[in-house]
């Protein structure tokens, strides 16, 4: 019931400001952002991976409007896919990245420029040897970000794509991505979005993710289950079992700090299970979204604030 209007507040300057003078220290940032830097993310990585998990990456950044903000986001994803290689760590470890950090959202040429940064990204990858997945936004971008998906794959055919339960069209889009070799991250969307393209309603957007998960399960392609939900980690266990998937031919993926336990016990029982790892200064949008999912949060969250230093 908060989660709209948690949404809309964080659009405030006002509020933008207040919360950006928590110290990226504070417990409720390291709750869900393990560093500013990449030694961080790295280092990080290092732990789950330890502890039997995979991981994705995500520089934090978003919107860019600033083409020079957009290269130096493309810097910081070679830079950290060059470490997480030195590190050993690239059978393990991917990267997620947002079209709209990369320039999607530029006035002139938007698209084009986050297609050619995002190639750089995914041959680096390539180089470090692992692969790249296209972080799913607001509505306004799906068929930008899905264009831009059918391009890449042209050279670059692992390149991971994003899809959101919440929107009326995404039972069509799994049918046109549920082909072999193609790797689908489905999410149950975590933006404000208008009820003319998104289900307002838990249940209806639960209803969507299993029927989802159906098609994307049923398919050829390899899925990945990006849920908290113990139901539809339940359901998606299940209907694998029943369209005869064996374990590690799809993948469930969770946040950084958000049911770890849970993580590590999917994995115990021989489950592939990537954490989503974001990290970076700009971690602002990511916390805000991550808030509104969970208002109990809240409390925490406004004692942070009152006792900052
Ligand atoms: C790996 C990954 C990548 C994602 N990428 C994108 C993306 O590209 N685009 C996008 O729009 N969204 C993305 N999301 C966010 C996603 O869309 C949802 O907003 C978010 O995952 C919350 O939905 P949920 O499925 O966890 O279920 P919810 O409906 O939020 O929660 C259902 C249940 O899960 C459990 N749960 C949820 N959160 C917690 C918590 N903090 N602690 C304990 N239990 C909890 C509770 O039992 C809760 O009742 C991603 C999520 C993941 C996990």
């Amino acid at each position: 019931m908060l989660r709209q209007p948690i949404l809309l507040l964080s659009r405030s300057a006002q509020v933008k400001r207040l919360v950006t003078t928590l110290p990226v220290t504070s417990g409720i940032v390291t709750g869900y952002v393990p560093g500013e830097t990449s030694d961080a993310a790295v280092s990080a990585s290092r732990g789950l991976i330890d502890d039997g998990l995979d991981v994705t990456l995500d520089f934090l950044g978003e919107d860019t409007l600033d083409a020079q903000q957009a290269e130096a986001t493309v810097a910081a994803y070679v830079e950290v896919l060059k470490a997480l290689s030195v590190a050993g760590l690239t059978r393990h470890a991917e990267v997620s990245v947002k079209l709209s950090a990369i320039g999607q959202a530029l006035p002139d040429h938007g698209h084009k420029i986050a297609l050619e940064n995002a190639r750089t990204i995914c041959r680096a990858a390539r180089n470090a040897g692992t692969t790249v997945t296209l972080d799913m936004e607001d509505h306004t971008t799906t068929d930008s970000t899905l264009a831009v998906l059918r391009d890449l794959r042209k050279d670059f055919p692992e390149t991971g794509a994003v899809l959101q339960a919440y929107l009326h069209r995404t039972e069509d889009d799994c049918r046109s991505l549920a082909y072999e070799g193609s790797r689908v991250r489905l999410c149950k969307g975590a933006y404000h979005e208008p009820e003319s393209v998104a289900f307002q309603d838990k249940l209806d957007v639960d209803k969507s993710y299993v029927r989802c998960l159906k098609i994307l399960l049923a398919g050829d392609g390899y899925p990945m289950v990006a849920t908290h939900d113990p139901r539809m980690v339940e359901i998606a266990s299940s209907l694998a079992s029943r369209y005869g998937r064996a374990q590690q031919t799809y993948e469930f993926q969770m946040l950084y700090g958000i049911r770890p336990g849970e993580q590590r016990r999917l994995a115990a029982s021989g489950e592939k299970v990537r954490v989503y790892l974001p990290y970076g200064g700009e971690w602002y949008g990511y916390l805000m979204r991550r808030l509104a999912e969970r208002p109990q949060n809240l409390s925490f969250f406004a004692k942070s604030l009152i006792s900052k230093k």
